[in-house]
């Protein structure tokens, strides 16, 4: 007598494909369709979930509700303490409200993907039906193959594909309406489910008072201000987006990654938004910056084609298996430094005092902290690819996982890992007036000219000093060889 749509990542009524399907089913049915979305703070720790992406989906969940009810459609939540319930506990609300079909959009990080196909089955054992669509990336992952018929491990020609498949599959950018009211009738049948209370955030996961104001200044949550986030981009800045997205001091990006990651916004929606403005139906043409955003949102399928063809990955292991063997230098001083901005090498500093103050960090210098991690300090990329979970707003782990193997070189990227930044060099070229530097980093804010990029080396020491501002804790050169005999010798061995 129900049809549920469970909410996972897909915290949105408008373009979400498995609850317009719901939607659909409930009508055709003369049914109500019942909302539904379970807290789980073992989920959270077992994916490293960051303290702010929780309160930020906990305030989503509000709005949804308020969205939702609008619909005469109730949004029931609950805290399922143990991972290993949660099945069996939907199973009891599908039989409590009499509800035939279960609804959801497929998540395809292994653990979630071996919980779906198992309640599948659970589903169908008791005479109900899951029902699960793809929705998350704008091309399903497995869509696209080589001419030999594999899966691309090289963006690239994965992109050209991608674009291709998406011409010749134009519904692919189409949206979803957001699901039809439930009449007056089924609103009463569900009518108690409508005093559900949202949970706080759990235990494990609090912020403090003061943590909590910055986030939610920030940040702000929902659907709609997702949707006003990439209008306004759109409008303003997407043209110039390739001259200036590589400038950390620029607002230049669209930071609209917290939406995707909790499913605020759909990619497909990014994507035809962005078309929309240009002047051709073509993702590979027109404005210069319309097409490279987009190549950039293909990104995250990209990551999320690998990590379904090469799950692997989610078990803490690197993409190219003879990386296994570098021997890393574990020194807990230096990644103590890291986290805290602290190394003595301003541009990495700025940018980790970023991350710990709004969760977020600009893409540039999320390459140079890790690469700076990675081959400067040769600490395991792991250390930081988990550090990032637990602090980014808009942690997703395919393209984490992709990001942190691409600047440690044991990701898809076929560059080689002698290839390494030259963290002084990446800070003169991309925050040349050592803008971004001074803003995080208020105790350098009175060094003058390019001594900002290092200033123990370029005439400003005292000041440095004075400010209290660390020395540099490796030289860079000497560690580049370092890494380079490291990641040789990890290489060659067995
Ligand atoms: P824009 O430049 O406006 O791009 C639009 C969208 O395209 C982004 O929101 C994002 O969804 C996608 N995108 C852009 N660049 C990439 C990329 N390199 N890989 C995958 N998707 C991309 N992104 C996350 O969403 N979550 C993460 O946990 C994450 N971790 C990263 C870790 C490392 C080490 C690196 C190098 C990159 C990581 N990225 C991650 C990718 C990228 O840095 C962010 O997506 C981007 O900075 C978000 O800002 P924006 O929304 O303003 O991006």
């Amino acid at each position: 007598e129900a049809v549920i749509h469970w909410f996972k990542m897909d915290l949105r009524t408008t373009d979400n494909r498995a609850l317009w399907e719901a939607s659909q089913k409930a009508q055709e049915a003369g049914v109500p369709l019942i909302c539904m979305y379970i807290v789980s703070p073992q989920d959270f720790e077992a994916h490293l979930t960051s303290p702010p992406r929780v309160d930020f989906m906990i305030r989503t969940l509000h709005k949804l509700k308020q969205d939702l009810a609008a619909l005469n459609i109730p949004l029931y939540v609950e805290t399922v303490a143990k991972r290993k319930e949660i099945p069996e506990r939907i199973l009891e609300f599908m039989e409590e409200w009499g509800a035939s079909h279960l609804y959801a959009n497929i998540e395809y990080e292994v653990d979630e993907l071996r919980r779906e196909a198992s309640m599948v089955k659970l589903c169908a054992d008791r005479g109900a039906a899951m029902v699960l669509f793809h929705d998350t990336c704008v091309v399903p992952p497995g869509a696209l193959h080589s001419g030999a018929g594999k899966q691309y491990a090289v963006y690239s020609p994965w992109y050209r594909a991608w674009v291709a498949h998406v011409h010749a599959n134009q519904e692919l950018l189409s949206l979803f309406e957001p699901p039809a009211k439930n009449s007056a009738a089924a609103r009463e049948k569900v009518a108690a489910l409508f005093d559900c209370e949202i949970p706080d955030v759990p235990e494990n996961k609090q912020l403090s008072e003061k943590d909590a104001k910055r986030f939610r200044a920030t940040w702000p949550a929902g659907e709609r201000e997702a949707m006003d986030r990439l209008e306004k981009f759109c409008d303003e800045k997407i043209g110039e987006y390739g001259k200036k997205r590589n400038f950390p001091a620029e607002a230049a990006t669209s930071s609209i990654s917290v939406h995707l990651a909790a499913g605020t916004l759909s990619a497909r929606t990014a994507v035809r938004t962005a078309r929309d403005r240009n002047k051709t139906k073509k993702l590979d043409a027109g404005v210069e910056g319309i097409q490279g955003w987009i190549s950039e949102v293909a990104w995250r399928d990209f990551y999320k084609h690998v990590l379904v063809h090469w799950p692997y990955i989610c078990m803490n292991k690197p993409f190219k298996p003879e990386y296994a063997n570098i021997e890393w230098s574990y020194n807990s001083a230096h990644f103590e430094a890291w986290c805290q901005g602290r190394t003595g090498f301003p541009i990495v500093d700025a940018a980790m005092r970023q991350i710990q103050s709004i969760g977020w960090m600009h893409n540039r210098c999320r390459m140079i902290v890790a690469s700076f991690l990675c081959k400067d300090l040769l600490l395991d990329w792991r250390m930081g690819e988990k550090f990032f979970m637990e602090h980014l707003i808009d942690g997703d782990f395919a393209s984490n996982n992709g990001g942190w193997g691409f600047s440690a070189s044991v990701g898809v990227d076929p560059q080689p890992y002698f290839r390494i930044f030259n963290p002084l060099l990446q800070s003169e070229k991309f925050d040349p007036d050592g803008e971004y530097i001074r803003k995080w980093i208020p105790e350098l804010r009175g060094v003058k000219g390019k001594a900002i990029h290092d200033p123990y080396n370029r005439g400003a020491a005292a000041e440095a000093k004075k400010a209290e501002y660390p020395k540099p804790i490796v030289d860079h050169r000497e560690s580049r060889d370092r890494a380079l005999k490291a990641y040789k010798e990890g290489i060659g061995r067995d």
